[in-house]
């Protein structure tokens, strides 16, 4: 599949999601294929979210590469994930933060969360990318400050825990709106210790983070 791989990739440079050669590399490199279920693999090259189980979803590879340029992520970050799913996007976060960096990843489901481990570990990732099972919207107090936080599902505001526990100068990506369909993707960039500044990036449809800081359970 990797010269499907390679093609989006091109596809999605020229469309101008993917903008920075690490970037590039990243989603060159880590096979998207190995973080679905079989069933759904030959789609792995086609651009759009795909079910992974439980009501749950990969983000689409343009997604993934959105996030990863607007993170603007440098070799050696500590990056938190909320929202594991399969582990492809840490993956491809771990892949561009190099040898030095890491990701911690949490996720809510426990099926999802054991499926990602594998997933990581068979694809060389278990060393870059701790999976963590639990609340995200509470955030990693054990590893914090972090370099970078992101929210693969959406909040109805965005979750405290996850600013305080953002470095200053870091940068927080989550969508904000709706339970389902309707969101904005927001930044915000951390000044001083008690100043953010927020910004909007533009219309996004994720699945709800379900949490403390989050949407309640149906
Ligand atoms: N990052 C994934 C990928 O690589 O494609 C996308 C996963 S999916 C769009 C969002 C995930 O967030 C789901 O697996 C869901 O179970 C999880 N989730 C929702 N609320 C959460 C919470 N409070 N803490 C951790 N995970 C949560």
């Amino acid at each position: 599949m990797i010269n499907e791989r390679l093609e989006l990739v091109r596809r999605l440079q020229e469309i101008g999601y993917i903008k920075t050669d690490e970037v590039k590399k990243a989603m060159e490199t880590v096979p998207r294929e190995e973080f679905l279920p079989a069933s759904n693999r030959p789609y792995a090259y086609v651009d759009q979210p795909l079910p992974i189980g439980e009501g749950q979803t990969i983000s689409a590879p343009h997604m993934v590469a959105m996030i990863c340029e607007i993170l603007s992520l440098e070799e050696g970050m500590k990056v938190l994930e909320i929202g594991t799913g399969f582990g492809y996007n840490a993956a491809v976060v771990a892949e561009v933060l190099g040898p030095t960096g890491h990701v911690y990843s949490i996720e809510r489901i426990p099926s999802l969360a054991e499926i990602a481990k594998d997933n990581l570990k068979r694809t060389g990732y278990e060393d870059k990318v701790t999976v963590i099972l639990g609340d995200g919207t509470r955030g990693y107090k054990e590893n914090s400050p972090f370099d970078r936080i992101y929210g693969t599902a959406s909040a109805p505001s965005v979750p405290e825990p996850l600013k305080s526990q953002l470095k200053v100068g870091g940068r927080l990506l989550i969508p904000v709106g709706e339970r389902t369909y309707f969101q904005d993707l927001i930044c915000i960039l951390r000044k001083s210790e008690d100043e953010y500044e927020k910004k909007s990036i533009g219309g996004v449809a994720f699945v709800p983070m379900i949490g403390d800081h989050g949407w309640p359970e149906k």
